[in-house]
C-alpha cells in the first residue's frame, strides 16, 4: 500500500490501512471582518478604537462586532475612542529558548495594560525604555506608535487579539507615580 507520495504505510499488504503519513499544504483567505478593518484603518493613524457594549459596558478591543454576554451586536454606534496611555496590570518575564529560528536572545516582558478611561485592556505588549528588572504592576505607561509611514497592519486578522506590533510597538513608562493596586486590581487579565 502507498499513499499519494509513493510511500509505503504498512508492511504487509494484509493489514488494512489505519493511518497515511503524507504532506500537504492549506491555504486560508480570511474575510477581514468591517469593524476589525476601521480598526486597522485607525492604527495607521497611530489611533485605538473599540467598541463598547450598551449593556455591560465591557469594552471591547479590538471591536467583536458583538457582545458575547449579552448577545448583543455591535457597530459604529458603538465605537469609541480610546487613551493610548494607561497602567501595567500584570506581566510575564519571558526567558526565551535558544530553539533554532529564535530572534530573541535576553529575557523580555509581556504586559496587561489597562488604559485610561474610558478603558480597555490590551495584552502581550511589549514595554520598551525600561531594564527588564524594574517594571512592576501599578507602572505608568504611554503608547510607542511606528513611525509614519512604516505602520503595517496587514497581519491583522478577526483573531490577531492584541498583536500590534506593526503599529504600535509597545509601552513605555511615563514617569508619572505608579497607581496603587486598588485601582485595578478588579481588572488584572
Ligand atoms: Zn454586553
Amino acid at each position: 500500500m502507498t499513499d499519494t507520495a509513493g510511500n509505503a504505510t504498512t508492511t504487509s499488504g494484509d493489514e488494512p490501512v489505519t493511518m497515511m503519513e503524507y504532506f500537504m499544504q492549506l491555504e486560508y483567505s480570511d474575510v477581514v471582518s468591517a469593524p476589525v478593518m476601521r480598526f486597522r484603518d485607525a492604527l495607521m493613524d497611530a489611533r485605538l478604537i473599540a467598541q463598547q457594549c450598551p449593556k455591560c459596558k465591557l469594552v471591547y478591543v479590538p471591536p467583536k462586532g458583538y457582545c458575547p454576554i449579552d448577545t448583543v451586536e455591535l457597530d459604529e454606534r458603538n465605537e469609541i475612542q480610546l487613551a493610548d496611555r494607561g497602567v501595567v496590570t500584570n506581566y510575564t518575564v519571558v526567558t526565551p529558548v535558544q530553539y533554532y529560528g529564535q530572534k530573541e536572545t535576553e529575557p523580555f516582558v509581556r504586559a496587561s495594560i489597562l488604559l485610561d478611561p474610558p478603558g480597555g485592556m490590551l495584552i502581550l505588549q511589549d514595554v520598551l525604555d525600561i531594564p527588564v528588572a524594574e517594571v512592576r504592576a501599578g507602572m505608568r505607561v504611554e503608547a510607542v506608535w511606528a513611525p509614519k509611514g512604516e505602520r503595517d497592519v496587514d497581519e491583522i486578522g478577526n483573531r490577531s487579539g492584541s498583536a500590534l506590533e506593526g503599529s504600535l510597538r509597545g509601552f513605555r513608562p511615563t514617569g508619572e507615580p505608579d497607581m496603587p493596586a486598588e485601582a485595578f486590581s478588579d481588572k488584572v487579565w
